[in-house]
C-alpha cells in the first residue's frame, strides 16, 4: 500500500487529489490524504534569496525532509504544495523539486497560475481549470521522482522535463506505458522489502 500526503497552506482542489489517486491506483493500492499546514509559506520564506527574488528550492527541500516523519512500515510520500516562485542554482526557476527515490517533494504553484504568464503566453482555457491541470501534472511528476523515475523522453508523458509552462501544458497528466511499467516494478519490489 502506498500512502501519499499532499500538504499545502491552501486547500488543494478535490479533483486534483482524486486524479492523483486514480493514476496511482493503477500502480498500487493507494490512499491520498490532503493536509493543511499554514506555516508552509513562512518555512519557504526562510530560504528566500533576496537577490533573485525567489525561494531556494534545494535548501527548502532539505529543511522539509528534516521535519517530515515518514513511517518505516508503509511506503509513504509527502508532496508539499507552496504558492511561491523558486529556483535551483543553474536554472531560472523550477515548478518543483524532489529527491530521486526520496520521501519528500515540493511543487511551487506561483508559475502554474495563468496570471503569471498573461502577456507572454496565451491559452484559451479557463484559468482555474488550467491551474488544476498543471497542478495534477506537477504533483504526479514529482511523485514519480520520489518513486525512482527519472525524466522521460516522451514529451506527452508526465515524467518529461518541463522547461517552460508550454511544456507543462503539452504533456498529459499521466505516465506513459513505459514509466507505468517501471513504477509497477519499483513499487512491487519495494513491497517485498
Ligand atoms: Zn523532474
Ligand atoms: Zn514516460
Amino acid at each position: 500500500m502506498l500512502r501519499v500526503y499532499i500538504v499545502s497552506h491552501l486547500p488543494v482542489p478535490e479533483d486534483v487529489i482524486d486524479h492523483v489517486g486514480e493514476v496511482l491506483s493503477r500502480i498500487s493500492g493507494v490512499d491520498v490524504y490532503s493536509l493543511l499546514m499554514e506555516e508552509l509559506v513562512d518555512f519557504a520564506l526562510q530560504f528566500y534569496d533576496s537577490v533573485r527574488g525567489q525561494v531556494n528550492a534545494e535548501l527548502l527541500l532539505s529543511f522539509l525532509k528534516s521535519i517530515t516523519r515518514v513511517s518505516s512500515y508503509t511506503l509513504e510520500k509527502y508532496v508539499y504544495v507552496i504558492d511561491v516562485d523558486a529556483f535551483v542554482p543553474g536554472l531560472d526557476f523550477v515548478f518543483g523539486v524532489a529527491e530521486l527515490c526520496g520521501d519528500v517533494a515540493v511543487v511551487f504553484t506561483l508559475r502554474l497560475r495563468q496570471e503569471f504568464w498573461n502577456g507572454f503566453y496565451r491559452i484559451e482555457v479557463d484559468p482555474r481549470r488550467l491551474f488544476r491541470e498543471r497542478l495534477k501534472k506537477e504533483i504526479l511528476h514529482e511523485l514519480g521522482h520520489t518513486l525512482c523515475l527519472e525524466h522521460c523522453p516522451n514529451r506527452r508523458c508526465v515524467m518529461s522535463f518541463s522547461n517552460s509552462i508550454i511544456d507543462v501544458d503539452y504533456k498529459s497528466a499521466d505516465f506513459c506505458v513505459e514509466c507505468l511499467g517501471k513504477l509497477r516494478r519499483i513499487v512491487s519490489w519495494r513491497h517485498k522489502l
